[in-house]
């Protein structure tokens, strides 16, 4: 099984997009227990191990998860603990990634709230707007992102936010996200302008 529930959630934005394939290399922002890097390494590494030659156990594809709180190893995902606000963290992202251009970007980071709309929103905001100037310097032009957000107000400056930088952008919200009114996605595909590889 899963560490979280919270991995239901990516299946079912994956399943609605196709979004995550063996091969590609996936960066968890927020990944803390695990659940959504145990998804993507299962589709890295089916059971029969037999998608594109790699032996059983051996993973097709690289995950690099990043959390404020550690968690219990996963094998074959690279961990990096810290504050994805803080240069000297995402320095260490970006060492990790180094030039490869990455495929799919996922968020879960939550900040913890006050509780004072303004001041939540705009962390939530700020989350969102890293998350989306990392995607803009290291996704593949054809790349994704998907990101966490909130209804309530700044909702909709986000979405013209991921319009700003997606060609295509869809919100979800997963069934197993119902419990969580406010809770929903956003997934941005494609970007508009300078993806890593948007040279070739
Ligand atoms: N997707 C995860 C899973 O499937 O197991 C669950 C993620 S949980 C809902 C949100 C995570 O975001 C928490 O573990 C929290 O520590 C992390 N987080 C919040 N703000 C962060 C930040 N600034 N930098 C890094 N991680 C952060």
């Amino acid at each position: 099984g899963f560490r979280s529930r919270a991995a239901f959630k990516l299946k079912e934005i994956d399943e609605a997009l196709h979004l995550l394939r063996p091969g590609q290399l996936v960066v968890d922002l927020g990944a803390a227990p695990g659940a959504w890097s145990q998804y993507v390494r299962r589709k890295f590494a089916p059971k029969d191990g037999g998608v594109g030659g790699a032996a059983v156990g051996e993973l097709n594809g690289t995950i690099i998860a990043l959390d404020l709180l550690d968690f219990e190893p996963i094998e074959g995902v690279q961990f990096i603990q810290g504050d994805f606000r803080e240069d000297d963290v995402l320095a260490q992202l970006r060492d990790a990634v180094g030039d490869r251009p990455v495929d799919v970007v996922v968020s879960d980071m939550a900040p913890n709230l006050s509780g004072i709309e303004v001041s939540d929103s705009a962390r939530i905001a700020h989350l969102i707007e890293l998350a989306i100037e990392f995607s803009q310097q290291h996704l593949k032009r054809d790349g994704a992102l998907v990101c966490k957000v909130f209804h309530g107000s700044g909702y909709s400056q986000l979405v013209e936010l991921f319009r700003a930088h997606f060609r295509v952008v869809k919100p979800i919200k997963p069934k197993a996200s119902r419990d969580k009114s406010a809770e929903t996605f956003l997934v941005g595909i494609g970007l508009k302008r300078a993806g890593v590889d948007a040279a070739s």
